[in-house]
């Protein structure tokens, strides 16, 4: 069971995360718990990082940030404990949860499992923060933001879990974030490959990493809400949503389009007059490669000439806005080797992007999305696809507009608003 931040916000929300996971022990089961730091913790602590210094040591960093979890871990094993049900807590550096040296968004590796295993046995519920493990020579790290999901698939496939249920504040995966479209309608199921997609195109309710490891690891993975009263459903009736293989889903069940999300970390970045040649777009690219930064979409205008100079193009791609100025920092010092006229950037932007495997077998998914958008008058600035995606860069303004559109034209709205 992994409980989230909303889940864990305060000592009531604590007690009740208690009483449901007593449920699960008294249905038979037992169980092992990942929790996140309370709602608005983990922001909290990272702000003191950037008061700190803002350019303050990613390993102290994630010393830091790891205590939201190391907080809600003791009080969920207290709050057990005092409703009967023997508990314990077992930080990331204590079980260890091995990771790399990749601070503030480490991978996991190994974890070692064979006192847990013990104390599951011994009719204990293990209690550990998610977010968190160590490095070989003994540093904490933490995965990224959102990284709970991930610690507790991770934790599911190392003790080799029935399930991994994921408690929200929503119960379930939607057709889209049904905090902006209430007509969005809850999915039963969703292939790995379809909320990994959703995920990494913007869709938090699960973190991206956490979606692959499942699907590497064959982790069955429910998400379903912690919000519900104690005559809700048990979760082995699968009231959530189930991510699934694809062959677990009928032809009947099977929709063109699964889910719309959307995404406003990114920006844009323009160079203007880069030379056409061969080797121009590697000396783009290969600054930003160098400092890590992760380009998203790229497009490439056809080459203009103007009289007496060489033929040019310009050059527009996408990065996360957290990473702007780094690239314009690498991109600027590597003006001379690119040879371009001016850098435009702009941060008033959106990803929307629509996903579904049923796109492998049916054209004109992008046509529909292009042709609704331009109904309503919102002008496309960059588009890239997948087999089973499209996503289109449009003006941040428009984000909620689009999505709603688009959510009635593919046919996603439910009969009633919630
Ligand atoms: P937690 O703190 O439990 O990890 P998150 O805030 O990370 O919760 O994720 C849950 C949120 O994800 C929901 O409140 C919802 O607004 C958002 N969300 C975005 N896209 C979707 C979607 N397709 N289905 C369900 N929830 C979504
Ligand atoms: N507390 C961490 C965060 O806010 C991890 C998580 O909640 O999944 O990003
Ligand atoms: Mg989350």
């Amino acid at each position: 069971m992994k409980f989230g931040g909303t889940s864990m916000a305060g000592s009531e929300r604590i007690r009740s995360v208690a009483a449901r996971v007593k449920r699960e022990v008294a249905a038979g089961n037992q169980v092992a718990v990942v929790v996140s730091a309370m709602a608005g913790e983990t922001d909290r602590l990272v702000g003191f990082c950037r008061e700190a210094s803002p350019l303050y040591d990613p390993r102290e960093y994630d010393v830091v940030v790891a205590a939201g979890e190391q907080v809600t871990s003791g009080l969920l094993a207290i709050a057990l404990q005092a409703i009967g049900v023997p508990a314990r807590s077992w930080l990331g550096w204590q079980l260890p949860i091995h990771t790399d040296d990749a601070h503030a968004k480490a991978r996991i590796g190994e974890i070692d499992t064979g006192a847990l295993d013990a104390s599951l046995a011994a009719g204990e519920v293990a209690v550990i923060p998610g977010f968190q493990g160590v490095t070989d020579d003994g540093r904490i790290t933490t995965l990224g933001r959102g990284g709970s999901d991930t610690s507790a698939v991770a934790m599911a496939a190392a003790m080799k879990a029935d399930r991994c249920d994921i408690y929200t504040d929503v119960d379930g995966v939607y057709t889209t974030d049904p905090r902006i479209v209430p007509r969005a309608r809850k999915l039963a199921k969703v292939t790995y490959e379809e909320m990994l997609e959703l995920a990494s195109v913007g869709a938090k309710v699960l973190q991206t990493r956490s979606v692959g490891l499942a699907m590497k690891k064959n982790v069955r993975v429910q998400v379903l809400s912690s919000f519900t009263g104690e005559d809700a459903p048990m979760a082995d009736t699968l009231p959530g949503t189930m991510i699934v293989g694809e062959e677990e889903i009928t032809d009947v069940e099977r929709q063109l389009i699964t889910g719309i999300a959307h995404d406003k970390n990114e920006a844009k970045i323009t160079l203007t007059a880069v030379p056409d040649k061969p080797g121009a777009v590697a000396s783009v690219f290969e600054p930003l490669a160098a400092a890590n930064i992760n380009v998203d979409m790229i497009i490439q205008n056809i080459a203009h000439q103007s009289a007496g100079s060489a033929s040019a193009t310009d050059v527009t791609f996408t990065v996360p806005a957290a990473d702007l100025a780094r690239s314009i920092e690498a991109l600027n010092q590597a003006r001379g080797a690119i040879g371009f006229a001016d850098l435009v950037h702009d941060t008033r932007v959106a990803k929307v992007s629509v996903v579904g495997v049923g796109m492998r077998s049916h054209a004109g998914v992008a046509s529909t999305m292009f042709t609704t958008l331009g109904a309503r008058g919102i002008n496309i600035q960059a588009i890239s696809t997948s087999e089973i995606k499209v996503s289109v860069l449009i003006h941040e303004d428009e984000t909620e507009l689009a999505v709603r559109v688009l959510h009635t034209a593919y046919g996603l709205d439910a009969e009633e608003a919630a």
